[in-house]
């Protein structure tokens, strides 16, 4: 994609999440668009920030810590949404803001014992396998509550909300009620005490249902920068 073309299409994508948002009796602020450019050029994450954009979301972690070290000039606030492995935690606790893919309490231990005393806390949300899929990760809707216990308790980590990547699905309606899954999930967590204020949900082909079940952060790539690159 061009990088001229961004501030259009970003344009359009905002009101897009306005309109959804509107639906929803919710304003336009309360939905945080987080910019996915992993696999795309330096060039287009410079564009989206040029535009305004704050929040961009990375998958790989050494392709992250290089489009960081190019764009540490602007302050933008840097997500790590893919798996996380075990033996990777250091620099994703050291270069990071958030985490949105948390679904083990060993790799939670480690990120809250390499997060500098120095930085704010890591925001984390825990992924949650809301189908069960075998292919996925995120922990089983039953053991999250053990697991947001866990996290909870660890120091310089603030446990934020929850994540979900569901199953794909063309009808908005089904699409809903994966999201409206994981909102009710929250809504047990803080009816036990949680004070959890995000839902990251929704990507390109289903962000206007879940901003209608809630989402509060959005991850965007391909109705942002467009297809990505083989
Ligand atoms: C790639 C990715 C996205 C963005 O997906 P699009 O469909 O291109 O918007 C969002 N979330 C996660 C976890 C991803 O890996």
């Amino acid at each position: 994609m061009n990088p001229q073309n961004l501030p259009a299409v970003l344009r359009e994508v905002r009101a897009r999440i306005a309109q959804a948002a509107a639906a929803a009796g919710r304003s336009a602020q309360s939905v945080t668009l987080l910019a996915v450019g992993k696999a795309q050029p330096l060039e287009l994450l410079a564009a989206a920030a040029d535009c305004g954009v704050a929040d961009f979301g990375e998958s790989y972690l050494q392709e992250a810590l290089a489009k960081i070290a190019a764009l540490q000039a602007r302050a933008l606030t840097w997500h790590f949404i893919g798996r996380i492995q075990a033996n990777k935690t250091r620099p994703i606790a050291e270069t990071f803001a958030w985490v949105h893919a948390l679904d083990r309490l060993r790799v939670a231990e480690r990120l809250a014992a390499q997060r500098s005393a120095h930085a704010p806390p890591l925001n984390v949300c825990l992924q949650v396998n809301v189908a069960a899929e075998a292919s996925k990760g995120g922990v089983l809707p039953a053991e999250l509550p053990a697991l947001a216990a866990a996290v909870a308790r660890l120091p310089r980590l603030t446990l934020r909300g929850l994540m979900c990547i569901p199953p794909e699905e063309s009808e908005p309606a089904r699409q809903r009620a994966w999201f409206a899954r994981l909102r009710v999930l929250r809504d047990e967590l803080n009816a036990a005490g949680h004070r959890l204020d995000t839902l990251s949900m929704g990507m390109s082909g289903d962000f206007e249902s879940a901003i209608r079940e809630g989402a509060t952060i959005v991850r965007l790539g391909t109705v942002l920068f467009g297809a990505r690159p083989p």
